[in-house]
Protein backbone atom coordinates (compact mmCIF):
# COMPACT_ATOMS: atom_id res chain seq x y z
CA UNK A 1 0.00 0.00 0.00
CA UNK A 2 2.78 2.26 1.01
CA UNK A 3 6.28 1.15 0.56
CA UNK A 4 7.05 1.55 4.71
CA UNK A 5 8.15 -1.21 7.11
CA UNK A 6 9.95 -0.67 10.22
CA UNK A 7 11.10 -3.27 13.21
CA UNK A 8 9.67 -2.65 16.55
CA UNK A 9 12.74 -0.94 17.55
CA UNK A 10 12.67 1.69 15.41
CA UNK A 11 9.02 2.48 15.93
CA UNK A 12 9.62 2.80 19.34
CA UNK A 13 12.42 5.70 18.87
CA UNK A 14 10.17 7.42 16.34
CA UNK A 15 7.55 7.15 18.70
CA UNK A 16 9.97 8.80 21.74
CA UNK A 17 11.26 10.80 19.31
CA UNK A 18 7.41 12.14 18.07
CA UNK A 19 6.49 12.82 21.82
CA UNK A 20 9.51 15.00 22.67
CA UNK A 21 8.45 17.19 19.79
CA UNK A 22 4.96 17.25 20.73
CA UNK A 23 6.00 18.13 24.46
CA UNK A 24 7.92 21.12 22.69
CA UNK A 25 5.33 21.69 20.30
CA UNK A 26 2.12 21.75 22.29
CA UNK A 27 0.10 24.32 24.29
CA UNK A 28 -1.46 21.12 26.43
CA UNK A 29 0.49 18.10 26.08
CA UNK A 30 3.69 18.79 28.01
CA UNK A 31 4.21 15.33 29.79
CA UNK A 32 2.90 11.62 29.12
CA UNK A 33 -0.71 12.17 31.07
CA UNK A 34 -2.21 15.78 30.84
CA UNK A 35 -5.18 17.27 31.69
CA UNK A 36 -5.65 19.21 28.57
CA UNK A 37 -5.87 18.28 24.85
CA UNK A 38 -7.06 20.08 22.25
CA UNK A 39 -8.11 19.63 18.58
CA UNK A 40 -5.13 21.22 17.72
CA UNK A 41 -2.93 18.70 19.07
CA UNK A 42 -4.08 16.13 16.62
CA UNK A 43 -2.89 18.27 13.72
CA UNK A 44 0.29 18.74 15.52
CA UNK A 45 0.63 14.88 15.74
CA UNK A 46 -0.60 14.25 12.21
CA UNK A 47 2.78 16.94 11.18
CA UNK A 48 4.98 14.82 13.15
CA UNK A 49 3.49 11.54 11.83
CA UNK A 50 4.06 12.52 8.65
CA UNK A 51 7.44 13.75 8.94
CA UNK A 52 8.93 11.11 11.20
CA UNK A 53 6.77 7.88 9.64
CA UNK A 54 5.66 8.36 6.38
CA UNK A 55 8.61 9.93 4.91
CA UNK A 56 5.77 13.45 4.24
CA UNK A 57 4.01 10.75 2.13
CA UNK A 58 1.20 13.12 3.10
CA UNK A 59 2.46 16.21 2.21
CA UNK A 60 3.51 14.69 -1.21
CA UNK A 61 0.72 13.11 -2.04
CA UNK A 62 -2.24 14.28 -0.03
CA UNK A 63 -4.27 17.39 -1.49
CA UNK A 64 -7.59 17.45 0.59
CA UNK A 65 -7.94 18.07 4.21
CA UNK A 66 -8.28 16.47 7.48
CA UNK A 67 -10.82 17.38 9.93
CA UNK A 68 -9.71 16.07 13.57
CA UNK A 69 -12.49 16.47 16.41
CA UNK A 70 -12.26 15.29 19.94
CA UNK A 71 -15.05 13.17 20.56
CA UNK A 72 -17.44 13.02 23.70
CA UNK A 73 -19.93 10.66 21.91
CA UNK A 74 -17.54 7.97 20.98
CA UNK A 75 -18.26 5.65 23.81
CA UNK A 76 -17.04 2.02 22.74
CA UNK A 77 -14.72 3.04 19.37
CA UNK A 78 -11.53 4.96 20.66
CA UNK A 79 -11.55 6.89 17.28
CA UNK A 80 -13.43 6.94 13.66
CA UNK A 81 -12.72 7.99 10.44
CA UNK A 82 -15.31 9.01 8.04
CA UNK A 83 -15.23 10.13 4.33
CA UNK A 84 -17.55 10.21 1.58
CA UNK A 85 -18.24 6.60 0.16
CA UNK A 86 -17.96 7.99 -3.68
CA UNK A 87 -14.38 8.64 -2.60
CA UNK A 88 -12.65 7.06 -5.97
CA UNK A 89 -14.87 9.54 -7.66
CA UNK A 90 -13.76 13.01 -5.78
CA UNK A 91 -11.02 15.03 -7.51
CA UNK A 92 -7.84 14.83 -5.05
CA UNK A 93 -8.55 18.49 -3.99
CA UNK A 94 -11.57 18.03 -2.58
CA UNK A 95 -11.26 14.92 -0.61
CA UNK A 96 -12.24 15.82 2.90
CA UNK A 97 -11.44 12.87 5.89
CA UNK A 98 -12.82 13.77 9.43
CA UNK A 99 -11.08 11.97 12.10
CA UNK A 100 -12.28 11.38 15.41
CA UNK A 101 -10.44 10.44 18.47
CA UNK A 102 -12.62 9.77 21.57
CA UNK A 103 -12.25 11.75 24.88
CA UNK A 104 -13.72 9.32 26.97
CA UNK A 105 -11.10 6.91 26.28
CA UNK A 106 -7.76 9.61 27.16
CA UNK A 107 -9.64 10.98 30.31
CA UNK A 108 -10.50 7.74 31.86
CA UNK A 109 -7.55 6.00 31.21
CA UNK A 110 -6.31 6.22 34.42
CA UNK A 111 -9.15 5.47 36.61
CA UNK A 112 -8.51 2.22 36.60
CA UNK A 113 -5.70 0.56 37.47
CA UNK A 114 -4.93 -2.57 35.25
CA UNK A 115 -2.34 -2.86 31.63
CA UNK A 116 -4.52 -1.41 28.76
CA UNK A 117 -3.70 -2.13 25.64
CA UNK A 118 -4.03 0.03 21.99
CA UNK A 119 -3.34 -2.59 18.54
CA UNK A 120 -1.70 -5.54 20.51
CA UNK A 121 0.31 -3.07 22.34
CA UNK A 122 0.30 -1.93 25.68
CA UNK A 123 -0.17 1.58 26.58
CA UNK A 124 1.79 2.93 29.30
CA UNK A 125 -0.21 6.48 29.54
CA UNK A 126 -2.23 8.62 27.97
CA UNK A 127 -0.16 10.09 25.49
CA UNK A 128 0.87 5.93 24.52
CA UNK A 129 -2.69 5.44 23.92
CA UNK A 130 -3.66 8.59 22.23
CA UNK A 131 -0.57 7.80 19.72
CA UNK A 132 -1.38 4.37 19.20
CA UNK A 133 -5.34 5.38 18.41
CA UNK A 134 -4.16 8.02 16.27
CA UNK A 135 -1.96 5.57 14.34
CA UNK A 136 -5.08 3.30 13.92
CA UNK A 137 -6.96 5.98 12.28
CA UNK A 138 -4.08 7.19 10.11
CA UNK A 139 -3.73 3.82 8.60
CA UNK A 140 -7.84 4.16 7.84
CA UNK A 141 -6.78 7.53 5.95
CA UNK A 142 -3.84 6.00 4.30
CA UNK A 143 -5.98 2.90 3.15
CA UNK A 144 -8.91 5.32 1.67
CA UNK A 145 -6.61 7.23 -0.70
CA UNK A 146 -5.03 4.36 -1.73
CA UNK A 147 -7.76 1.70 -1.97
CA UNK A 148 -11.02 3.79 -1.81
CA UNK A 149 -12.10 2.18 1.36
CA UNK A 150 -10.69 0.90 4.11
CA UNK A 151 -11.35 -1.73 6.96
CA UNK A 152 -9.62 -2.26 10.04
CA UNK A 153 -11.01 -6.39 9.74
CA UNK A 154 -9.04 -7.05 6.65
CA UNK A 155 -5.49 -7.73 5.51
CA UNK A 156 -4.92 -5.02 3.78
CA UNK A 157 -5.08 -2.92 6.68
CA UNK A 158 -3.80 -5.45 8.72
CA UNK A 159 -0.18 -5.34 7.29
CA UNK A 160 -0.37 -1.80 6.55
CA UNK A 161 -0.49 -0.92 10.27
CA UNK A 162 1.86 -3.98 11.66
CA UNK A 163 4.34 -2.50 8.77
CA UNK A 164 4.38 0.77 9.83
CA UNK A 165 3.03 1.11 13.39
CA UNK A 166 3.60 -2.76 14.68
CA UNK A 167 0.29 -2.77 15.81
CA UNK A 168 -0.96 -6.72 15.32
CA UNK A 169 -4.06 -6.32 16.49
CA UNK A 170 -7.84 -4.18 15.38
CA UNK A 171 -9.02 -3.94 18.58
CA UNK A 172 -8.18 -1.88 22.04
CA UNK A 173 -8.84 -2.54 25.45
CA UNK A 174 -9.24 0.72 27.30
CA UNK A 175 -11.07 2.11 29.70
CA UNK A 176 -14.88 2.58 29.38
CA UNK A 177 -17.14 4.56 31.03
CA UNK A 178 -18.77 1.82 32.03
CA UNK A 179 -15.55 0.07 33.38
CA UNK A 180 -15.37 3.29 35.42
CA UNK A 181 -18.28 3.06 37.43
CA UNK A 182 -18.01 -0.57 37.88
CA UNK A 183 -15.22 -0.04 39.54
CA UNK A 184 -16.19 3.33 41.52
CA UNK A 185 -19.10 1.69 42.85
CA UNK A 186 -18.64 -2.25 42.62
CA UNK A 187 -22.14 -2.36 40.58
CA UNK A 188 -23.15 -4.59 37.36
CA UNK A 189 -25.75 -5.67 35.65
CA UNK A 190 -28.03 -8.25 37.46
CA UNK A 191 -27.29 -6.49 40.74
CA UNK A 192 -29.91 -5.79 42.98
CA UNK A 193 -30.44 -2.62 44.16
CA UNK A 194 -32.69 0.36 45.88
CA UNK A 195 -32.89 3.82 45.23
CA UNK A 196 -34.72 6.79 46.45
CA UNK A 197 -38.08 7.83 44.45
CA UNK A 198 -40.07 11.27 45.83
CA UNK A 199 -39.08 9.76 49.29
CA UNK A 200 -39.65 6.06 49.38
CA UNK A 201 -37.21 3.23 48.46
CA UNK A 202 -37.93 1.52 45.37
CA UNK A 203 -36.69 -1.68 44.90
CA UNK A 204 -35.28 -3.26 41.50
CA UNK A 205 -32.32 -4.85 39.56
CA UNK A 206 -29.94 -3.03 37.28
CA UNK A 207 -30.52 -4.00 33.49
CA UNK A 208 -27.38 -2.04 32.23
CA UNK A 209 -24.99 0.00 32.71
CA UNK A 210 -24.14 3.17 30.86
CA UNK A 211 -23.17 6.60 32.25
CA UNK A 212 -26.39 6.00 34.50
CA UNK A 213 -28.10 2.45 35.35
CA UNK A 214 -31.27 1.67 34.01
CA UNK A 215 -32.89 0.04 36.62
CA UNK A 216 -36.57 -1.98 35.78
CA UNK A 217 -38.74 -2.10 39.63
CA UNK A 218 -41.68 -4.03 39.82
CA UNK A 219 -44.56 -1.89 38.92
CA UNK A 220 -48.45 -2.96 37.93
CA UNK A 221 -48.67 0.07 35.54
CA UNK A 222 -45.24 -0.68 34.08
CA UNK A 223 -44.47 -0.82 30.62
CA UNK A 224 -42.00 -3.68 30.54
CA UNK A 225 -43.51 -7.38 31.35
CA UNK A 226 -40.92 -10.18 31.82
CA UNK A 227 -41.87 -13.93 30.85
CA UNK A 228 -43.33 -14.59 33.52
CA UNK A 229 -45.86 -11.33 33.26
CA UNK A 230 -44.56 -9.63 35.97
CA UNK A 231 -44.78 -5.66 34.90
CA UNK A 232 -41.80 -3.35 35.47
CA UNK A 233 -41.07 0.27 34.76
CA UNK A 234 -37.97 1.30 34.15
CA UNK A 235 -35.57 4.11 35.84
CA UNK A 236 -32.95 5.70 35.03
CA UNK A 237 -30.38 6.79 37.83
CA UNK A 238 -26.79 7.79 39.05
CA UNK A 239 -24.92 5.34 40.13
CA UNK A 240 -23.95 7.28 43.25
CA UNK A 241 -27.75 7.02 44.07
CA UNK A 242 -28.00 3.20 43.80
CA UNK A 243 -27.40 1.05 46.75
CA UNK A 244 -26.93 -2.63 46.44
CA UNK A 245 -29.36 -5.26 48.45
ZN1 LIG B 1 -10.60 0.77 12.60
Amino acid sequence: MINIKYDLKTIEQKRAFIKLKLFEKSANIKTENFNKISEKDLYILYELYDEVFLNNWFKKNFKGIIIFKLSKQLTRAAGNTRTKKNIDKIVPKDIEFEVKISLNHLMNFNKVDRTKYVGGIEAGSMLDSLMLVFEHELCHVIEFLVCFKSSCKKKPFKDLILNLFGQSESTHELISVKEVNLNKYGLKPGDSVKFLYDGKYINGFIQRINKRATVMCLDNSGNYIDKSGRHYRKYYVSLEFLMKI
